[in-house]
């Protein structure tokens, strides 16, 4: 079990410098990628591994105190995301255990889809779990061949990554070095960049930004990155190359900062085409073009430029609304969306409104939400969704629900537009998507929307939902 997250690695040759505030700050800017918890594992030769893991935000988990007891040139770094799954401390990253004479420290974005059998052959073995993280797997795994069969660092990553079935994206801490490896597929982005005697490594290049430090490339889908002599040092896994590329399309629909770039291609710009391509599959007639905040401003900014229809505030987003209490009636959740999210009413009664949304999973959200919209009395909803029906569950890392749970796969695109009794709805479909993306469609994972997995699955493989109130 894994899930969608931030992680992060800095490399400084410097050993009197201390990086745990800028794997901080690099967090800070991956926090949507991951709200349950946050931590931080440093390396200093004296010292030995340092690390700090705790429940909640980044700002909730490190304070002052906390930070200047990370101290170290080499650090990695983790946020992590919420599912209605397992949500305790053990889970929360990096994860450590011994190593040689020292630690080895793991942080981990993705899913291992053959992770049971994995960890059922390590527990065979003798092996005992703490947590229920595939980093916990791997760093077992790394051990076994490094102590078992006597190899190299690099040697036991190439030997354990043929294991592997999923995606994922890696920092690694193991004896005062760091490592980076991105799957062969590249489902998970993953990128390098400098700033004077360090190297970063994250998730997202808005976390390079931020620190002012300068994006170098991306981590080639199959690759190892280790740094030595002050420079970049690349194995390539055996499987690179030889399979298909299967880049996450939800990264740039939803997941990913419009800010950030992967893969050579600004989630901004993709969100303002996937709204240029909403307007070319669905040109309506109306007042206003209005975005469900935050992450669908770009689509709504691109359907008006393409339409000349005025674009709109029509809902307020509280950003400071973070984690409300488990919410056992239906009124209470029916609060929490209003927590959130407030219609302008002066600026839609009346109004022909389109109003745009990046994605529909579960469609409990679109239904409160246009409850809300509604109330402000307007004269003509349409709603537009920059993701094509979500029909199958993702085994790869986004946790977005269960096939029972998705509402595309158990109802059609007519009977979701009156289950939501407004006066349209349009999908942006697959091709109008694959064309604002910009990216091959080979070279794409679209499992959730075609069913079609870039790897086998297991038959007891099970789906896990995102948590929201
Ligand atoms: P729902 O249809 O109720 O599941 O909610 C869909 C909305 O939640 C989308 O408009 C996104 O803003 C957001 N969302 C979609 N997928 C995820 C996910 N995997 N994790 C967290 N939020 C998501």
């Amino acid at each position: 079990m894994e899930d969608k997250c931030g992680i992060v690695g800095i490399h400084c040759k410097d050993e009197s410098k201390n990086v745990a505030s800028f794997v901080y700050y690099c967090l800070y800017a991956l926090q949507h990628r991951g709200q349950e918890s946050a931590g931080i594992a440093t390396f200093n030769p004296d010292k030995g591994l340092n690390y700090y893991c705790g429940m909640g935000l980044i700002t909730d988990v490190f304070r002052d105190y906390e930070i200047q007891n990370l101290q170290g040139s080499m650090a990695i770094g983790h946020v992590r995301y919420s599912t209605t799954g397992q949500s305790k401390l053990e889970n929360s990253q990096p994860f450590v255990t011994d190593f040689d004479d020292g630690f080895i420290a793991m942080a981990h974005n993705g899913d291992i889809v053959n992770s049971s059998e994995l960890r059922d052959e390590l527990i065979g073995e003798g092996y005992e779990f703490k947590s229920d993280t595939d980093s916990e797997v791997i760093c077992y795994m790394l051990k076994k061949e490094h102590y078992d069969n006597n190899k190299t660092i690099i040697d036991s990553i190439e030997a354990v990554c043929k294991k592997l079935v999923g995606s994922y994206a890696l920092t690694i801490l193991v004896n005062g070095e760091l490592y980076g490896v991105r799957d062969p597929m590249g489902i998970k982005p993953l990128a390098v960049a400098q700033r004077g005697d360090e190297y970063i490594l994250a998730s997202e290049t808005v976390a390079f930004d931020v620190i002012n430090a300068k994006y170098i490339r991306d981590i080639v889908p199959g690759e190892v990155v280790y740094f030595e002599d002050d420079e970049i040092k690349s194995h390539m896994l055996e499987s690179a190359g030889k399979c298909k590329l299967s880049h996450c399309m939800f990264e740039y629909v939803y997941f990913a900062r419009p800010d950030s770039t992967i893969d050579g291609i600004n989630v901004y710009q993709t969100r303002m085409h996937i709204g240029e391509q909403l307007h070319k599959l669905y040109p309506i007639d109306a007042d206003f073009v209005i975005p469900v905040p935050d992450s669908s401003i770009p689509a709504a900014i691109g359907y008006s430029r393409a339409s000349g229809i005025p674009y709109g505030e029509g809902l307020i987003k509280n950003r400071y609304v973070g984690r409300t209490f488990i919410m056992p009636t239906q009124e209470e959740r029916e609060l929490a969306v209003r927590l959130k999210l407030n219609p302008i009413k002066e600026a839609i009664k009346g109004k022909k409104i389109i109003l745009i949304d990046d994605s529909i999973v579960r469609g409990t959200t679109s239904k409160q939400l246009l409850d809300l919209v509604k109330e402000a009395e307007p004269e003509e909803i349409h709603f537009l969704v920059g993701c094509p029906p979500v029909v199958s569950p993702c085994y790869y890392g986004v946790a977005m629900a269960t096939k029972k749970e998705l509402i595309a796969a158990n109802y059609s695109v007519d009977e979701i537009q009156d289950q939501l009794d407004i006066d349209s709805l349009g999908y942006i479909t697959l091709p109008a998507l694959v064309d604002a993306i910009g990216m091959p469609k080979e070279d794409l994972c679209l499992g959730c929307l075609n069913e079609e997995y870039p790897t086998e699955l297991p038959d007891d493989i099970e789906a896990e939902t995102y948590y929201k109130p």
